[in-house]
């Protein structure tokens, strides 16, 4: 089944987004046990698909080996699993583009591997504010390695903002896929 991955900085607002995604009504979650003890947690949504939870990155107190060892993890998920459709980077809408999503991003540039960006809790920042600090992400990106600015959804698990159109984004390519 095709599997869609969420990832980003821990704290960012991942589990909340999961959680906001998996809990709508009519939306039937078949697995699935959100927690500290596995690495990787999916979700069967609609018996057709996979959200797959990935660790957060970007811990600050863990030693050296310790990073290279989850970012080994990470990768090998990514060039590993050929059902891995598509990603989904999670970035904290009232933060400055951080070095880690972009090296982040820029590693899955690089293997070809399909991504859109969260911007997630959209509640806390006023619309115009909003708009600005995703030109000011769009900036930094066009003035970097990337030609266009990728697929992007702002979402709020507070309040549902980007549920409807994260699902329907996915059950759109799930849709093509079927059609091959
Ligand atoms: P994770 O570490 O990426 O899984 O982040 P969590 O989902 O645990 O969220 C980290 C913190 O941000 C928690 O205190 C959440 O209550 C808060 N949070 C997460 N999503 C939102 C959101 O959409 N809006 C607001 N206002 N707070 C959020």
């Amino acid at each position: 089944l095709p599997e869609y991955a969420f990832i980003g900085r821990s704290n960012v607002g991942k589990s909340s987004l999961i959680n906001m995604l998996t809990n709508r009504k009519g939306l039937a979650k078949t697995s699935g046990r959100p927690g500290k003890t596995q690495l990787i947690n999916h979700f069967l949504i609609n018996e057709n698909w996979h959200l797959v939870d990935l660790p957060g990155y970007g811990y600050a107190r863990v030693s050296k080996k310790e990073k290279k060892t989850f970012q080994r993890f990470i990768t090998d998920y990514f060039e590993q699993r050929e059902q891995m459709i598509s990603a989904f980077v999670l970035v904290d809408c009232r933060h400055e583009p951080q070095k880690i999503d972009m090296e982040f991003m820029e590693y899955l540039g690089e293997k070809e591997i399909p991504f859109s960006i969260i911007f997630t809790k959209a509640d806390k920042e006023k619309p115009k504010s909003l708009e600005r600090k995703i030109e000011h992400y769009k900036k930094i990106m066009l003035e970097g390695v990337w030609w266009e600015f990728p697929n992007y959804f702002v979402s709020s698990a507070t309040n549902g903002e980007g549920q409807e159109e994260i699902l329907n984004y996915i059950e759109d390519i799930n849709g093509n896929l079927k059609l091959g």
